[in-house]
């Protein structure tokens, strides 16, 4: 990469200049987004600085430690905006990057179904053609922010006669329309970050193909091998939990507000990734770092953040090396998992009877009670445990593939509810 120390004082120049916790947040990312520091990975002409990988980890820190709110969070910037550079037009790049970079538009991804999730390939959302347009039916679930993003990371049937890799075509949905029904669905946590999506009659523009028509399950590979790639990454900034887009609701928001918010508790928003500091700094506030079975928690803890990071670099190496995410993205994913078991034991065993209360910031303004009860999810989502273990025994222990159909069988023969894993 550029000079890292290069990359940090220019950074720090941008920020003294232009951080001002005054400006609303619509104006805050405009700034960051427009002169490249949002993505400083992407390329220069289109709203990036062309710099590897390691810069983003320098924003961070920067904007961490000036206080400053970080780059629009979502899966704009983390997956519709890497997969639209790999496989979009000029025009859809034109149309599609800056709302992303500025945060004035929310993506969510459409890709899983009530029977379509480890096995993502059998999906059965359909879409027709309609003259210059493409009808859209069926239905998704989980999707992430569904219910606050104006486009979907859609990928839809479109030949039922080709082989179920081969019939998917991926689109850039606009969510706000008639034909597009969003229902939240509420988690443990108490929150509801994510929905079921149905589609009666939605449309899509042709001019909405991502990457050609049936050509989806390549392109959908690029989004899943950045969201293998993001999993487990630290926090951009204070207040690096703000979404993106007009329906979110937060972009007339003063940002100096957003940044205090975290900065009064002392602690990050819930973030795996930050889990270690999170605890330590709640540990410390109660006077419960001189307990040695905490100590201990706390260091193994540690060890495993510092062995998941050390993956995570292995996996960011080798797609800036343009070999893609080998199997040690299986292995960092299998890490965050047993990381987030971790944690869950750890952090009420830290809180104590206080666990129970979730209004104190001493206590963490319940963020411990949220990464508590949101622990089961990284191992389900971005392809579950089981799924990873799987592709370690096929592709790293040479094991024989599970059993199933020709690969060549048009999806419109194979029975539904059979088919086996992509
Ligand atoms: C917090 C969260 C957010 C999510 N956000 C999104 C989103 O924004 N957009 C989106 O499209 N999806 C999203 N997902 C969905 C996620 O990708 C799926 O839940 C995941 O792929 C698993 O699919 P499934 O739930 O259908 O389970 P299934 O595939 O039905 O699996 C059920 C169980 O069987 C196991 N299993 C399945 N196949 C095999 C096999 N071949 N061998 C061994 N075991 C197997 C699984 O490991 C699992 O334990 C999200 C999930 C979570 C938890």
């Amino acid at each position: 990469m550029a000079d890292p120390d290069g990359v940090r004082a220019e950074f720090r120049a941008f920020l003294a200049e232009q951080w001002d916790p005054d400006l609303t947040l619509a104006e805050w990312w405009d700034r960051l987004g427009t002169s490249g520091w949002a993505a400083p990975t992407w390329p220069e002409e289109w709203f990036g600085r062309g710099l590897g990988r390691d810069a983003v980890a320098i924003v961070a820190d920067e904007l961490r430690a000036a206080g400053a709110v970080g780059p629009p969070s979502g899966l704009g910037l983390l997956l519709a905006g890497p997969t639209i550079l790999a496989h979009g037009t000029d025009e859809q790049k034109a149309r599609y990057l800056k709302p992303i970079v500025t945060g004035q538009e929310g993506w969510c991804q459409l890709f899983s179904e009530p029977g379509a999730g480890s096995d993502l390939a059998s999906l059965q959302t359909k879409a027709e053609r309609d003259g210059d347009e493409w009808i859209v039916n069926g239905q998704k679930v989980w999707t992430s922010g569904g219910q606050a993003a104006e486009l979907g990371m859609l990928l839809a049937r479109t030949d039922p006669d080709a082989p179920k890799h081969k019939g998917i075509t991926y689109f850039a949905l606009p969510m706000e329309q008639p034909g597009v029904e969003v229902r939240p669905l509420r988690e443990m946590t108490g929150r509801s970050l994510f929905s079921e999506v149905f589609f009666d009659d939605a449309r899509v523009g042709d001019d909405a193909v991502i990457g050609g028509l049936n050509n989806g399950w390549i392109v959908a590979n690029t989004t899943l091998a950045n969201e293998r790639a993001g999993l487990g990454s630290g926090g951009s900034g204070a207040g690096g939990g703000a979404f993106p887009g007009k329906k979110a609701g937060m972009l007339g928001v003063r940002v100096g507000d957003l940044a205090e918010r975290t900065a009064r508790s002392g602690v990050q928003p819930a973030n795996f990734g930050r889990a270690f500091d999170t605890l330590r700094t709640i540990a410390d506030k109660l006077g419960r770092l001189d307990d040695p079975s905490i100590r201990q928690r706390l260091a193994e803890l540690y060890t495993l953040n510092e062995l998941g990071r050390m993956t995570a670099m292995r996996v960011k190496a080798s797609m800036a090396a343009g070999r893609g995410p080998g199997p040690e993205a299986n292995t960092a994913k299998l890490m965050m998992s047993r990381i987030c078991r971790m944690v869950r034991d750890l952090g009420p065993a830290i809180l104590g009877p206080e666990a129970m209360l979730t209004g104190s910031d001493t206590t963490g303004g319940g963020v411990v009670q949220e990464l508590t009860l949101f622990a089961p999810a990284p191992s389900i989502y971005g392809g579950s445990d089981e799924i990873q273990k799987n592709i370690i025994g096929e592709r790293v222990l040479g094991l024989p593939k599970e059993p199933g159909p020709d690969k060549n069988t048009p999806f419109r023969e194979l029975k539904v509810g059979t088919q086996t894993s992509a």
